[in-house]
């Protein structure tokens, strides 16, 4: 049964669960979905399992990937559906995606903040995650975002006004530029979002506070503290059920080595930590991060870094991000993860890309000013009719003003779906780098010696097949987050004198191998099997007949 998926469409949730429900009809032996939780409208999130019958699931090791921490970043949805097709329609005809099967459990959560997503999909309103109002109830005062056109978006006002800071950008009237110091003389203009004001009181019109100013990437329990509730984004940590759906999941999940995490927009490849730099990081780690970082960007061109030192700029890092989903999946679970900022429209238009292997330098006012003149003629070059003209307007509160500017959803922080494949393909292929690094025990060059009637030694080398540590990460060695490899040996009649059938290794590095020996009783022909256990790099076994 051939499912139809579309790779350059955005889903809204019916038709992700649609798609869900044809691929688990289709590809019975491939996926299975199961709730984990519900959001805070009760719709219910779900975790799509990809594991081939080649081996029990839980006994591999597990990839977690989820997409839409953020409302609207939709892009990510699309990256985790992408995988998940590619996985289903490829599985055993392409190496790679039988292998990921065979030999490792994809776990996927396609939308995290679904109500967030839908309202995003459905209304013209743009939110950061949930739907809670928080933490008022109440609209405050100030200017609030709302389509008063009722063309289906909230762009921009421009209303003239001779003490205005912005003026038209003489080489794209369409565009504003902020005003000059000493510009005294020409047509200036005050420049707001599309919207209405609470409490006007005819004089002042400032941004209200966002009536959902939740974010749920705020709400992790990794250095959450009072400064994120001061900033009126998060309620304690935890307190929002898609979060604490994603985190009870994690937890529950022991095999779990990686991880990553699909937002937008900014075209780089987040990697802890969000509070520390490199320096004050487990090294054997950031030399890992940065390895499969470098490895993983020939397929996206995105940047990569530590996001305290790479992604915020020296003058914001005495308030480092706090309560972030990154921060608690490596440094509480030591698991191996990536936040990836999907699309960047100024990119997508050649404008000059950020570079993230030095301190983040914020744009100018001009750099920015600049990169919106290129974008807005990559846009029109590309008929892409993501900018609403310019039109004059009756506002209730205002007057006359006129509304237009860029359609923010699928241009900003989106891209036209005409990109969307494209991006998805690369950005699969960066995290399947990191899928294939992952550890894999493995129990090889087996020997049984005869040292008397009866009586056999049997010694076998358990190797890490993978690039990385069998905990996922060296930190969670470190943090004591994985048990000792277990090895043991059983089969029927056998004794072992010492009473050793299971032994405790620990964790192996990359490729590293360790020898293993058990003296053992028993009779010819018996059937002996070596199992070699790891909560995060598997189990194998192998059988041997006592000679
Ligand atoms: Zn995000």
């Amino acid at each position: 049964m051939k499912v139809t998926y579309e790779p350059a469409k955005y889903y809204v949730w019916a038709e992700i669960l649609a798609l869900v429900e044809k691929w688990c009809a289709a590809f019975p032996k491939l996926i299975k979905q199961y709730p984990i939780g519900k959001t805070y409208e009760g719709r219910t999130i779900i975790c799509l399992e990809l594991s081939s019958s080649q081996g029990v699931a839980a006994e591999k090791p597990g990839y977690y990937i989820d997409a839409n921490f953020h409302a609207g970043e939709v892009t990510g949805s699309a990256v985790a559906l992408y995988t998940v097709s590619w996985l289903l329609e490829n599985y055993g005809t392409d190496a790679d995606a039988t292998a990921m099967l065979d030999n490792r459990t994809i776990y996927v959560v396609p939308r995290v903040s679904i109500d967030g997503s839908e309202m995003y999909f459905n209304t013209p309103f743009t939110l950061r995650s949930s739907t809670r109002l928080f933490p008022f109830t109440e609209d405050q005062p100030g200017l609030h975002a709302e389509d008063l056109d009722g063309d289906g978006y909230i762009t921009q006002m421009r209303i003239k006004d001779p003490n205005g800071d912005y003026k038209l950008n003489p080489e794209d009237p369409r565009l504003m530029i902020k005003r000059g110091p000493d510009e005294v003389t020409g047509d200036f203009y005050r420049v707001y979002q599309e919207g209405k004001i609470v409490e006007f009181d005819g004089i002042e019109v400032t941004a209200a506070r966002p009536r959902w100013g939740l974010d749920v990437n705020r709400n992790m329990p990794a250095f959450w503290d009072i400064d994120v509730k001061l900033i009126l984004i998060s309620d304690h940590s935890l307190s929002e059920p898609e979060t604490k759906s994603v985190a009870d999941f994690l937890i529950k999940q022991k095999n779990i080595a990686g991880a990553q995490s699909y937002h937008t927009t900014g075209e780089v490849h987040l990697r802890p930590c969000a509070t520390i730099p490199d320096k004050a990081m487990n090294q054997d780690d950031v030399t890992a991060y940065k390895e499969l970082g470098t490895r993983g960007v020939e397929f996206t061109g995105y940047g990569h870094c530590n996001i305290f030192e790479g992604y915020m700029a020296p003058s914001q890092r005495d308030k480092p991000l706090r309560g972030v989903y990154l921060d608690w999946i490596y440094n509480h679970r030591g698991v191996l993860s990536w936040s990836t900022e999907l699309w960047s429209p100024t990119n997508a238009a050649g404008c000059t890309k950020n570079d993230y292997s030095k301190d983040r330098k914020l744009q100018t006012v001009k750099e920015r000013e600049a990169d919106l003149l290129k974008m807005a003629k990559w846009h029109d070059e590309n008929n892409l009719g993501c900018f609403v003209e310019w039109h004059e307007f009756d506002h209730p509160q205002l007057g006359k003003v006129e509304i237009g500017g860029w359609k923010p959803k699928f241009l900003i922080q989106n891209p036209p779906t005409r990109f969307l494949a494209d991006l998805c393909e690369r950005n699969m292929r960066f995290t399947n780098v990191q899928i294939k690094a992952m550890a894999e025990v493995d129990v090889r060059k087996i020997k049984v010696e005869v040292m008397a009637d009866g009586l056999y030694k049997i010694t076998c080398g358990i190797v890490n097949k993978g690039y990385l540590p069998t905990g996922g990460t060296h930190l969670a060695e470190q943090i004591k987050m994985v048990r000792p490899i277990e090895v043991f040996i059983s089969g029927k009649n056998i004794t072992v004198p010492n009473g050793k059938e299971k032994i405790k290794l620990p964790q192996l590095k990359g490729r590293e191998e360790k020898k293993a020996e058990w003296l053992l009783l028993g009779k010819a022909g018996t059937k002996v099997t070596i199992t070699a256990s790891s909560e995060r790099a598997g189990t194998a076994r192998v059988e041997v007949v006592l000679p």
